[in-house]
């Protein structure tokens, strides 16, 4: 398999996670072998080539953040817009990845180091430009969008106000996916919070993650079958000045520049078979839903992933699932995709492992 071009806008990574204790217990061996020195990854008789591979996190989660995720970060500055896309199967690490969980990851997850990064940079850019970010969160789950801001301030409303158990949102008209003449994506009825520090973004995200969290107890592991996306949006105000010939004239105003770049964080739902558990067929039909967006992001992204196809002007089916139409300004175009593969090292996994792998080698 060859490497993709530089100029591709589809990269995928795959990141091998630890045996964690319950595999250990289990007595499981590890079945996914990584290439020494080389972004390649072998299971059985299987070979799979991406353009980068990470195993046993630790040290490695910061060269994965610089080499995959700093140059969106950089993009974002530059009016470019970016997905960046945990795939994998429930249990392969895409929360702790992602670093959309409570504790875990909460430092070294990419979400943590984004903003970090972020913020870092603003801070240089203060004194030419003025900075306006923006955050969502939300969750498709059953192809439905749910806000996962909004729903911790009514949660913690109705509380206060002696309200307890199931919290239910009452009419309040659900989110649209909009597309505006100039094609870009917004989600009508969706909170945005204005954010200007790095700790107002974490608590955001923490909140968020709370969030689905505790929707996850009350409803069957809802976050296991469910997209989350936190975005940051980052508008940008810059003076020009023309450079004045000698120090004594004063810099002649040549107006304003004005950018706007937002960048999607996707923990996906897991991208296991669905299995049919409940009597009633309940779980099924959400499994349904959830291979709707994983299948229609699959179809997407090889169809961007594919020049020729891309020369032949071929069809990519964003409008097949909510995930796609939802990422459509962000994905393809001039916009920078990251996909990060998770996989289990552990022989019980294979077959689920082996699926992911495929898929993402799709994506390449
Ligand atoms: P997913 O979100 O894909 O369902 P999680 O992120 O929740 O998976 O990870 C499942 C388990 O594996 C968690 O207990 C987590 O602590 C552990 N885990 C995941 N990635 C790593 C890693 N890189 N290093 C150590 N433990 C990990
Ligand atoms: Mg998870």
């Amino acid at each position: 398999m060859e490497a993709s071009p530089e100029n591709c806008s589809v990269k995928v990574a795959v990141h091998v996670r630890p045996l964690i204790g319950d595999e250990r217990v289990q007595g499981c061996k590890e079945c996914v072998n990584v290439t020494p020195r080389k972004p390649q990854v072998q299971i059985g008789t299987h070979s799979f080539t991406f353009d980068h591979v990470y195993w046993n996190g630790g040290s490695q989660s910061s060269s994965m953040f610089g080499e995959c995720i700093a140059p969106l970060v950089d993009g974002l500055f530059q009016g470019y817009n970016a997905t960046v896309l945990a795939y994998g199967q429930t249990g392969s690490g895409k929360t702790y990845t992602m670093g959309t969980g409570l504790k875990e990851g909460s430092q070294t997850g990419l979400i943590p180091q984004v903003m970090n990064a972020l913020f870092n940079k603003i801070e240089t850019m203060r004194h030419q430009t003025e900075f306006q970010l923006h955050v969502s969160f939300i969750e498709i789950f059953k192809e439905e969008v749910r806000d996962l801001l909004d729903y911790v301030s009514m949660s913690k409303s109705m509380i206060a106000n002696g309200h307890s158990g199931k919290v239910t949102v009452p009419g309040r008209p659900s989110i649209q996916i909009r597309e505006s003449s100039n094609g870009v994506i917004t989600l009508a009825g969706s909170t945005e919070v204005a954010v200007s520090t790095l700790q107002e973004m974490a608590a955001c995200l923490e909140q968020g993650s709370l969030c689905r969290a505790t929707g996850s107890t009350n409803m069957n592991n809802q976050s296991s079958r469910s997209h989350a996306i936190f975005t940051i949006t980052l508008e940008q105000m810059r003076k020009l000045h023309s450079v004045a010939p000698d120090n004594d004239t004063p810099d002649e105003d040549m107006g304003e520049e004005y950018f706007c770049a937002k960048l999607h964080l996707v923990d996906l739902a897991g991208s296991e078979r669905a299995k049919r558990t409940g009597s009633d067929g309940l779980r099924l039909k959400e499994g349904i839903h959830i291979n709707r967006g994983l299948l229609a992001l699959g179809n997407v992204i090889s169809a961007l992933g594919d020049e020729k196809k891309r020369k032949e002007g071929v069809h990519v089916p964003y409008r097949d699932s909510k995930l796609t139409r939802l990422l459509q300004d962000s994905l393809g175009g001039n916009s920078k995709t990251v996909m990060i593969a998770c996989v289990s090292p552990a022989d019980i996994n294979v077959d689920e492992t082996l699926n992911t792998l495929k898929y993402a080698n799709r994506a390449r």
